[in-house]
């Protein structure tokens, strides 16, 4: 398999790289970091350097808390019915530059523009559902049992707020959760991947035009995260740490907020089983397998990580799979014609590629793909794995690529069985033309998303997120979202 060329874009549909790298944003300012220091972000498709942004140290970070807490009372303070017409014209601002910022994901990420222009009408959702959630904060008013008082109960914002997000998608995992915080009343600090920090800074220009007051929202880049986010959470004024990225990273930070009881949500990694009964509407199956397994190039927490397919329909499922995956068009994110981008890294490379050699050493046959592209930039090629053998490194890891192992089942509860076998429980994927099994089996499997005869399931109206090592509450959807960025304030009265 070869890689596409890159076709030339008109220069006016390719987003300004340069302003976006133009500095940290804090207090409404862009500015260098205290040492000049810069961290390069690096194309994918070629392994060159696309631009620099700055490289935040610990003073950085505590100017930008005190400016999120100077901030913070009149945020607080401004009527709902305002906080929410600035979040809609965030909205507008990103459909409006919605190309801009799809061709910006596409370069510094690699995933393919059809899927960063996905992105971008997603993470431009979280502002327009959070706008209308931000006048819709009720209380509770009530009489005690015993009827000698009554029990008021206020939500209010809980306070300044840590965000820190991932590469994988670099708008949506900000704004799903500035949108709520924002709505709720908060002041936010938000800490961006290093690989993808360009689509932060070009968000928060967009956030400032649409009217966002200094210190409201501040951004920083930090190649020393650790030290960098443990500052922040060391600050009384910080109260809450809002984490989306890996399981590892998930429990560092869940010990270092314990140290200050600070109230953290936990959108951590998945390991989601596709599961194939065979009374499913093949067809419907496949076209599902491919969303749940190719959006974002495998590169998703959602993403189809085992495919169990019952026996009578294993063989006819592993060949439609094999041809639909390798038929993918692989190019750099950027070229339209692109179906499947680079990898982030070369070391997400590597580890795709050790995670196929073991399984194939362990007796897996490959369908297609399964050899590391050596051409430049970070290429994996869509690959399919039949039998592979349960003690398969990546039956229990997140493979986070193009690669869809094979597994065949008998029986309902040995599909349950096999699906829950993971210390995660993000999503799950179930295909079957039986109502009444498709249900039983959601309620069997222990993930917080199911998605029955579909191969998407994220939507900023629905509550997303997992169970067991897969994270803690829940982003988006009715109150979710919102509620994870206030506290609740009971008042006792008698009257
Ligand atoms: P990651 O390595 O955990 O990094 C996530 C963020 O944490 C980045 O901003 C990273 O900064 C920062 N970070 C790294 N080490 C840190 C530390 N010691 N202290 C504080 N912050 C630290 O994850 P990733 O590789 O970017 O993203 C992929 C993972 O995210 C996968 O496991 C995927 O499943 C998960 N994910 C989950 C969801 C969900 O909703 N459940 C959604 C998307 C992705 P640097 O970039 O500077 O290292």
């Amino acid at each position: 398999m070869t890689i596409a060329q890159q076709t030339p874009q008109a220069d006016h549909q390719l987003p300004d790289v340069q302003a976006a790298a133009r500095g940290l944003y804090i207090d409404g300012a862009w500015r260098q970091s205290h040492t000049g220091l810069l961290i390069d972000v690096i194309d994918p498709s070629t392994g060159a350097r696309l631009a620099a942004v700055p490289d935040a140290t610990i003073e950085d970070a505590r100017a930008s808390i005190d400016a999120a807490a100077a901030a913070a009372p009149a945020w607080r303070a401004t009527p709902p019915r305002r906080r929410s017409e600035i979040l809609r014209r965030c909205f507008e601002l990103m459909i409006e530059r919605s190309e801009m910022l799809a061709r910006l994901i596409s370069m510094e990420n690699g995933k393919a523009l059809r899927d960063a222009r996905g992105e971008v009408a997603y993470a431009a959702e979280f502002f327009r559902w959070n706008a209308e959630e931000a006048v819709r904060i009720t209380g509770e008013f009530g009489i005690a049992p015993a009827g000698t008082n009554r029990i008021i109960v206020d939500y209010q914002p809980i306070g300044i707020c840590l965000l820190i997000t991932p590469w994988n998608f670099p708008a949506a995992m900000a704004t799903r959760k500035i949108a709520p915080a924002l709505a709720a009343g908060c002041t936010v600090i938000l800490k961006p991947a290093s690989e993808t920090p360009l689509t932060a800074y070009a968000l928060a220009a967009i956030y400032e035009e649409a009217g966002v007051p200094p210190g409201v929202v501040n951004v920083l880049t930090t190649s020393n995260p650790g030290p960098v986010t443990a500052e922040v959470l060391a600050d009384s004024r910080v109260r809450k740490l809002s984490f989306t990225g890996s399981t590892g990273v998930g429990r560092l930070l869940l010990a270092e907020a314990a140290k200050h009881v600070i109230s953290c949500s936990m959108e951590l990694g998945g390991n989601a089983p596709f599961l194939v009964f065979d009374d499913a509407d093949l067809d419907a199956a496949l076209d599902g397998a491919m969303i749940a397994k190719m959006r974002n190039g495998g590169e998703a927490c959602t993403a189809a990580n085992r495919f169990y397919v019952q026996s009578r329909i294993y063989d006819a499922f592993a060949e439609g799979l094999a041809k639909r995956m390798s038929a993918l068009k692989l190019g750099a994110g950027i070229d339209a014609q692109t179906e499947c981008g680079p990898m982030i890294t070369r070391k997400a490379v590597e580890k795709i590629n050790r995670l196929v050699e073991d399984s194939m050493a362990k007796g897996a046959r490959v369908l297609c793909g399964g050899k590391t592209l050596a051409e430049r930039g970070f290429f994996y090629p869509p690959t399919v794995l039949a039998d592979v053998p349960a003690s398969s490194e990546l039956a229990h890891e997140e493979i986070f690529g193009p690669v869809a192992p094979l597994y065949r089942f008998e029986t309902e509860e040995e599909a349950i069985n096999l699906a829950n076998d993971t210390e995660y429980g993000l999503a799950a994927y179930i295909y079957t033309r039986d109502l009444g099994r498709g249900l039983r089996v959601s309620s069997g499997i222990e993930a917080g998303m199911i998605a029955l005869n579909r191969g998407l399931v994220s939507d900023p109206a629905a509550p997303f997120g997992g169970v067991k090592q897969s994270g803690l509450g829940r982003e988006g959807g009715q109150h979710h979202g919102i509620a994870e960025f206030m506290e609740a304030k009971y008042i006792a009265t008698s009257f």
